[in-house]
């Protein structure tokens, strides 16, 4: 059991913060009228949304818990995981002081959130192979760094990090690490969210945004102690998420089974895209991916990238990031456009 003093972590002015405290939660039990909020009585102009959503997403949470098997006061709902990046930044980074450590090439939303912040960046980049090689972080200075960013199965190179290693950074360094779980749903390998009672500077996050295709609603979560959520809860926008929101993935999490289908076509479109892409002759290499896309390198990415926009196909191009030299970073998509894709790269020349 792995347990660092998280007080003394967070920004000190944090602890005597109260925070915003909305209007229904000044009272306890059930009540007919509320004259509380000055909402519109009335109704909407459109719809029903003329009172505000719950601020601590309650029926969501329930659900989850029983789902990832962890307690609700263990989940931190926000608009987004990008939203729980930010916060988790703002709690335990002072401006102009504490860093953050990044394994670039990763996400990129962990840097611009700390630039936001103006929160220092400290980088060790992955190896050529897109390994987090520990012996390298033993002789970094960390002192200032208060968040630990791993992603796995890392963006854009879609390789999982091992769970030895995530373990021994956790084990090694009191810091806060902040494992993004994004794509773990097209990983065959599980989630580690279970080590949150193992550890209390874990932070797990997960998002609905890619497996559940629902990247249109705003939700992702982070899993950790209570000792965190709470911190998150704190400075977090009171309703930062909205009603029609909450009302939506309540019932998409009655629908687990379609999530899964989806995982298990689009495993399938992967395995046929990655062979199809490995047979081009422009090909150079198809990283082994755990998520929904495939980092692909060309001959001339650039070139590729161009031509694939005037085919009206548009991909990501990663060539100007560190270690992904002519790299494109490919989603897979329906068998349609994996097969409008694969024509159009047939017919490069
Ligand atoms: C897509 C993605 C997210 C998701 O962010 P949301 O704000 O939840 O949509 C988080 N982390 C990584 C690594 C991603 O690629």
């Amino acid at each position: 059991m792995k347990q660092i003093n998280i007080d003394e972590l967070a920004r000190p002015h944090l602890r005597s913060l109260i925070p915003y405290s909305s209007a229904r939660s000044e009272y306890e039990g059930p009540a007919e009228i509320f004259l509380d909020a000055n909402e519109n009585a009335l109704g909407s102009v459109v719809g029903t949304y003329n009172r505000y959503p719950d601020p601590y997403q309650k029926k969501i949470k329930k659900k989850l818990s029983d789902i990832k098997s962890v307690l609700p006061n263990q989940i931190f709902i926000g608009n987004g995981s990008d939203e729980a990046i930010d916060l988790l930044i703002r709690t335990f980074c002072e401006p102009k002081k504490d860093n953050i450590l990044i394994f670039p090439p990763t996400y990129g939303m962990y840097k611009v959130s700390a630039m936001i912040n103006e929160v220092g960046v400290t980088s060790q980049p992955l190896t050529p192979e897109f390994e987090l090689n520990t012996n390298e972080l033993r002789n970094k200075s960390l002192n200032d760094v208060k968040l630990i960013f791993i992603c796995s199965p890392n963006n854009p190179s879609g390789n999982r990090i091992p769970t030895e290693t995530i373990k021994s950074i956790l084990d090694n360094y009191n810091k806060i690490v902040v494992l993004d779980e994004a794509y773990i749903d097209f990983s065959n390998d599980e989630s580690l969210i279970a080590l949150i009672r193992g550890y209390n500077n874990l932070v797990i996050l997960q998002t609905f945004s890619k497996a559940w295709g629902l990247a249109g609603l705003r939700m992702g979560m982070a899993y950790s102690n209570s000792e965190i959520i709470n911190l998150l809860n704190k400075i977090k926008p009171p309703y930062n998420l909205n009603e029609p929101a909450q009302k939506i993935i309540l019932e998409a999490l009655n629908q687990k089974d379609r999530k899964e289908d989806m995982v298990k076509e689009i495993h399938q479109e992967r395995t046929r895209l990655l062979q199809a892409l490995q047979a081009l002759n422009i090909t150079q290499k198809v990283y082994p991916s755990d998520a929904n896309f495939l980092l692909v390198k060309f001959n001339n990415a650039k070139k590729i990238f161009n031509y694939l926009i005037n085919q009206s196909i548009i991909v990501r191009d990663r060539s100007n990031v560190i270690l992904c030299e002519n790299c494109l970073r490919i989603t897979v998509g329906t068998n349609y456009e994996n097969n409008k894709l694969i024509k159009a790269l047939k017919r490069f020349h």
